[in-house]
């Protein structure tokens, strides 16, 4: 292959709706669809790790996967209007964000998982791909 290799990010483009598949961690080999992607700045403290606002951190929440197990007490709040509340205790479940460099995008069409490519069509509007099958990886599409 000749010709400019424009350096791709080493981050796979991830977007909400996309269905992905876990590499590493404690839910390896799980696949879920991307509820949320979370960019660098602006990510929530409870991410864990920061990389500082010249990374280009991003993670992605996945529904259902690396789920957090939040027990909370019940407690009580005072609202506005100086009348306690009592907020229910017990495990919540929440999806904690996954670093985007830890899942890869899987197919829709070919169910593989596969690299993100990006085509240019007629109208020169760049679409995302699939390397296997080059569906496009567009939701709704
Ligand atoms: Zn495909």
């Amino acid at each position: 292959m000749a010709g400019e290799s424009k350096p791709t990010t080493k981050v796979p483009e991830i977007r909400s709706g996309d269905i992905v598949v876990i590499l590493h961690g404690k839910d390896a080999g799980k696949r879920g669809k991307v509820d949320r992607v979370i960019h660098g700045t602006g990510v929530a403290k409870t991410a864990g790790r920061w990389r500082g606002e010249s990374g280009r951190a991003l993670s992605v929440v996945i529904a259902g996967v690396n789920i957090a197990k939040r027990h909370t007490k019940p407690r009580q709040t005072m609202s506005q209007n100086s009348q306690t509340q009592i907020q229910q205790g017990g495990i919540v479940d929440k999806p904690m964000p996954i670093d985007a460099s830890n899942v890869m995008v899987v197919c829709p069409r070919c169910d593989r998982v596969t690299r993100v490519k990006h085509e240019r069509l007629g109208s020169g509007q760049s679409v995302r791909v699939c390397s296997h099958c080059r569906e496009q990886l567009e939701a709704g599409a």
